[in-house]
């Protein structure tokens, strides 16, 4: 069970601040396409594990067209054009597992398909090292296959203050407890700046949403800086380059 009341700020799986509270800003990172390439083997399980669940329904894999840009969001989506109704969460927990089944099978049989993004890693690691930077983990995909993604992945994240799919169906409502599970586990009642780093166009609206400077990651610079982006990185590789945009990053442009 991975659900959270509306308001709360605390997480079983966040200790506090184990780290002294020096840190007075934080990162926080999307998973897929950000920190993980495994948007193919991804999208693909996931399209498997909805239609063994509603059949062979029609499902746009163009995510942008769905109101809500997350596991939770697509599939009652998908629930209200094919069965007229929202799922009910045992529906959607049973979706959610298969979905982890899935994946498992492919990680056990082709590994090589969850890459990190370059540089991931050592960015995540630097950040976590650093006395000015906390780290944070706010994405669309479920707890476990986020948390599996990462470790197959190799980015030492899976332990850092986070919150997904199933916290909350909207974007602005994951990023936001993400936000507060890092405050609380670094001891802080808020940060002083605070940055998401995304790919997609749906991370620059949610930021713009909730007035949060963003740095888009990835090959969709173009569209991101279209939608008002101040700042784009290739990959995390460049670590001077992500600390700069990470202090010069702004709130994306209406
Ligand atoms: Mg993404």
């Amino acid at each position: 069970m991975c659900r959270v009341r509306s308001g709360e700020t605390r997480d079983e799986g966040v200790s506090p601040a184990w780290k002294s509270s020096t840190v007075t800003q934080v990162a926080i990172f999307d998973l897929d396409g950000t920190l993980a390439e495994t948007m193919n083997v991804d999208v693909r399980c996931f399209v498997e594990a909805i239609q063994a669940h509603l059949g062979d329904v029609e499902l746009d894999t163009e995510w942008n067209s769905y109101p809500y840009v997350t596991d939770t969001g697509v599939i009652t989506t998908l629930y209200e054009q094919n069965v007229g109704r929202r799922p009910h969460e045992h529906e959607i927990a049973s979706i959610r597992a298969d979905f982890v089944t899935r994946l498992t099978a492919v990680a056990e049989s082709r590994p090589e398909a969850f890459r990190e993004i370059p540089g991931a890693g050592a960015a995540v690691r630097s950040l976590r090292a650093s006395d000015r930077w906390a780290v944070a983990l706010a994405t669309g995909g479920f707890r476990p296959s986020a948390l599996m993604k990462l470790d197959l992945a190799q980015v030492a994240a899976h332990d850092v203050p986070g919150a997904f799919a199933c916290d909350d169906i909207t974007r602005e409502g994951i990023l936001e407890l993400a936000y507060r599970r890092a405050a609380t586990h670094h001891g802080v009642d808020a940060f002083d700046r605070v940055v998401y780093l995304g790919d997609a166009p749906w991370d620059v609206r949610t930021c713009r949403a909730l007035g949060w400077p963003f740095i888009g990651v990835g090959g969709r610079g173009d569209e991101l800086v279209a939608g008002g982006a101040s700042h784009v990185l290739p990959d995390l590789s460049d670590l001077d380059a992500l600390l700069s945009a990470l202090d010069e990053a702004t709130v994306p442009a209406a």
